[in-house]
């Protein structure tokens, strides 16, 4: 066995149906008995419910997280925060709500408290992006990290079908890049297989019945799985080239994974064809561009940057972005191949059998 570098990450995991209604517990654990809510607009009769479950141990309710944590609106609910003398964060909601708690913890050093209501991953990460005049950056620290993740099944049976699809793509991702990463190891690799296997079983089911409890549970688990995998090695040309491209024309983020993913396999496959067995092992497919390629057309996902709103004279411009940071990628970065890559995805051609 090749040598490997691991480092655990301490955040406690309560997994289950049924258990927000362990949060004032948690809570207690803690030593808190302040909460601030945080939640979308979308998600505000969820937040107000919490406040409600908690009673005189949540004294605020801020409901404009928004996508790619806007420093701006940080700013305001750090703010509310101080004025409220909140003692921890209670987070609901998908990667936008749990971002806008990591950004008050990297600020404050708060507890944090997430209950993720999508399959994105980020409450697995000491990851945090914030966006301040058009640009994002992204950095990694353990302040960040919640200190408890409550996956509660239940509150994920409202997540959309095509939401649930594409986000659970978005986790697949983070899974597929971590088993050619150059920091790879052995325990990752496992995690990464487990969670593409548990996504790949689950979507279709939920597509059928998104009240499909079992479904529900199996993509809530392989999600956790996959942020683990995002949390412990580098990602490569895939998230750089979701991050640069989707970023930079604004194109819907977990979409944009769930198009790009099988073209950059598919750009990787000839370098790293032991990962790329263990991804078509995993999907249950022979080739790993082609299975997730399909994964997505059955998912009924967008399969184009054209379908996303992207316009054909922005390819020069995207390949250009995606040369100028430069990244390790299993295979170079080269100008025409990347080119190619970006044209198949804009098309959303089915990748070629390698
Ligand atoms: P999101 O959090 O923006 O959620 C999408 C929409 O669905 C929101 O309006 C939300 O309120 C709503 N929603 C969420 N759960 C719901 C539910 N169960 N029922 C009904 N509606 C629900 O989307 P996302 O894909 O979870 O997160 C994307 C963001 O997360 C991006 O900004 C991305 O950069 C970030 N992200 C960060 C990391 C990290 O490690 N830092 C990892 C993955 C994603």
């Amino acid at each position: 066995m090749q040598s490997f570098n691991f480092t655990g990450l301490p955040t406690r995991v309560v997994f289950g149906d049924g258990t927000l209604a362990q949060l004032a517990n948690e809570m207690h654990a803690l030593g808190s008995s302040r909460a601030m809510v945080l939640c979308t607009g979308q998600q505000v009769a969820q937040g107000q419910a919490l406040m409600k479950q908690l009673g005189s141990m949540a004294v605020s309710l801020f409901s404009d997280a928004a996508m790619h944590t806007p420093v701006d609106i940080t700013e305001r609910a750090l703010a509310q925060l101080q004025d409220a003398h909140a003692d921890c964060i209670v987070a609901i909601g998908g990667g936008s709500t749990i971002g806008l708690s990591k950004a008050l913890a990297l600020r404050t050093d708060i507890k944090q408290i997430v209950i993720p209501t999508t399959y994105a991953g980020s409450e697995a990460t000491p990851i945090i992006g914030e966006t301040q005049n058009g640009v994002k950056t992204t950095q990694r620290t353990v302040k960040v990290l919640p200190e408890v993740v409550i996956y509660d099944v239940a509150l994920t049976l409202s997540l959309p079908v095509a939401v649930s699809s594409a986000s659970g793509m978005n986790a697949i991702a983070h899974a597929v890049e971590a088993l050619y990463a150059k920091d790879a190891n052995p325990l990752t690799s496992t995690l990464s297989m487990q969670g593409i296997q548990a996504l790949t079983d689950a979507l279709p089911k939920i597509q059928l019945n998104p009240s499909d409890k079992e479904a529900r549970s199996n993509a809530l688990y392989g999600a956790w799985l996959c942020g683990l995998c995002l949390a412990q090695v580098g990602m490569s040309l895939h998230h750089k080239l979701c991050h640069t491209v989707g970023g930079s024309f604004n194109l819907p983020h977990a979409e944009t994974h769930s198009v790009i993913l099988p073209h950059a396999v598919a750009y990787n496959a000839s370098a790293a064809p032991q990962a790329m067995q263990q991804i078509a092992n995993a999907l249950g497919t022979s080739n790993a561009a082609q299975g997730l390629f399909d994964l997505a057309k059955a998912l009924k996902l967008p399969t184009s940057l054209k379908a996303l709103g992207m316009s054909e004279e922005q390819l020069t411009r995207a390949t250009d972005l995606a040369l100028a940071n430069p990244y390790w990628s299993p295979r170079a970065i080269e100008r025409a191949g990347i080119a190619q890559l970006l044209e198949d995805a804009f098309h959303g051609r089915r990748p070629a059998a390698t």
